[in-house]
């Protein structure tokens, strides 16, 4: 037999009620914000990633899904399943020349992803992550919406009590004096740290700042470490602007935390960097990180824009918030006669009702037994209603029985 592969799942029944959900929310929430809806293809070319993720990142380093095609020049086409969507969201915004209309410019997607991880709970191989991303203001209102429509989406899906974790990376002058604050401050440590934190130390320290291995957490305590992490170094400009932010989401009452260990995973953040989590997910406890990364669309070949944006596993979601049952059909025809049952179902569904029937003529009892389980109401079509052009309709929650004469009333 042929089985799914690892780290792949298939969504049906229930839980595809629930998926319907998130999206339905999704698309009501972000409109309603003023994001429109981009979709860009699952795979890209794989310079996109390594330059727009950025090649220090563990997606670009151990996690892509990368193939050559084409013909005997194979690296002049080697093309990736996006890992994430924010490149590919970057990539069109130039490409459609859309820093050209009146900014802001906002989008909000939903789709799958993938990333050739360790499989285990909340975390998969394709997975799925819905998001937006606000490029032109680099005013901290954007920072505010984009945290807003976050913490609004999370709230309608009843996920109301779930921590904003948030911090500032600063700006490029800033960055790189904490930067090398950092290298200097655990240069004695290195040789100890794991491997990925010693590529980290070279390509981009901060990163080791949110390493998950015991080792380097266990180095990270240590008092002079920590002074120096904890240190305010931002600038007096990226201060205004964090304090800006933390002004509006306490007018808006969203509740905060601010941790200076938060410096997320990909390589293109500046200023304000977030994340959302729940203790219900164990481990994986992030559903939505996000930041500003307002370098990025210059350095794929754009002009300088300011753009901040967020990304939530629905995956994750899905493990928050319970299955939602299917819903009920309206009617469900008890006949015989499954010519004319599927015509009236036709007719019915045109009037945009729920409708099933039996397609095998099967005993008037098991019709009915299959209607109470599915349905609100049964419409029985026998000899006697076709001939005579009336329906008997039946409610299955009370039992009560009723005659009807004609299609309107039964609507
Ligand atoms: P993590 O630290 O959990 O690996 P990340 O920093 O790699 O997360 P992002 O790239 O910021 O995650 O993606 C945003 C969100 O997408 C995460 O908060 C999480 O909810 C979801 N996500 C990321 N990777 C996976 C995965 N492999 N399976 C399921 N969901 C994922
Ligand atoms: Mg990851």
């Amino acid at each position: 037999m042929i089985k799914a592969q690892r780290g792949t799942k298939d969504i049906f029944g229930e839980e595809s009620f629930l998926w319907q959900h998130i999206l339905s929310n999704a698309q009501t929430v972000f409109q309603n914000a003023g994001f429109g809806e981009i979709k860009t293809p699952i795979f890209e070319a794989t310079e996109l990633f390594a330059r727009g993720v950025g090649d220090s990142t563990d997606i670009v380093n151990k996690e892509m899904y990368t193939f050559s095609i084409g013909g005997a020049d194979k690296s002049a086409s080697s093309i990736t399943l996006r890992p994430e969507n924010t490149a590919g969201v970057v990539r069109a915004y130039i490409e459609h020349n859309i820093s050209r209309q009146s900014p802001p410019q906002k989008f909000w997607y939903f789709g799958p992803m993938f990333r050739y991880e360790r499989p285990q709970a909340g975390r998969q191989r394709q997975f799925n992550q819905v998001g937006v991303e606000m490029f032109g203001v680099e005013k901290a209102s954007a920072d505010a919406e984009v945290i807003l429509s976050a913490v609004e989406f999370l709230k309608s899906l009843g996920l109301d009590n779930l921590s904003v974790e948030l911090n500032s990376l600063g700006c490029k002058k800033c960055k790189n004096d904490y930067r090398e604050n950092i290298k200097k401050v655990l240069a004695p440590y290195i040789a100890d740290m794991c491997d990925d934190c010693k590529m980290r130390y070279e390509k981009n320290p901060l990163r080791i700042l949110d390493c998950k291995n015991e080792d380097c957490q266990k180095i990270l305590e240590k008092d002079e470490i920590k002074e120096i992490i904890l240190k305010d170094y931002i600038c007096e400009d990226c201060k205004t602007h964090f304090d800006e932010l933390i002004e509006y989401l306490d007018e808006l009452n969203i509740k905060y935390s601010i941790n200076k260990l938060l410096v997320r995973g990909l390589d293109y953040y500046n200023r304000t960097v977030f994340e959302i989590k729940s203790e219900k997910l164990g481990s994986q406890s992030a559903v939505c990180g996000g930041g500003r990364y307002d370098g990025l669309v210059e350095m794929l070949g754009g002009p300088s824009t300011p753009a901040i944006g967020f990304a939530m596993g629905v995956e994750r979601l899905c493990a928050l918030i319970d299955n939602l049952e299917a819903p009920k059909l309206d009617y469900f025809i008890v006949s015989n006669n499954t010519k004319e049952a599927i015509k009236l179902a036709s007719k019915l569904r045109n009037e945009n009702k729920k409708v099933e029937f039996d397609y095998q003529s099967r005993k008037f009892a098991k019709q009915l037994e299959k209607a109470s389980k599915s349905a609100k109401y049964a419409i029985i079509l026998g000899e006697d209603e076709i001939e005579k052009g009336f329906y008997s309709v039946k409610n299955l929650e009370n039992g009560e029985q009723k005659t009807i004469s004609n299609f309107d009333d039964l609507i």
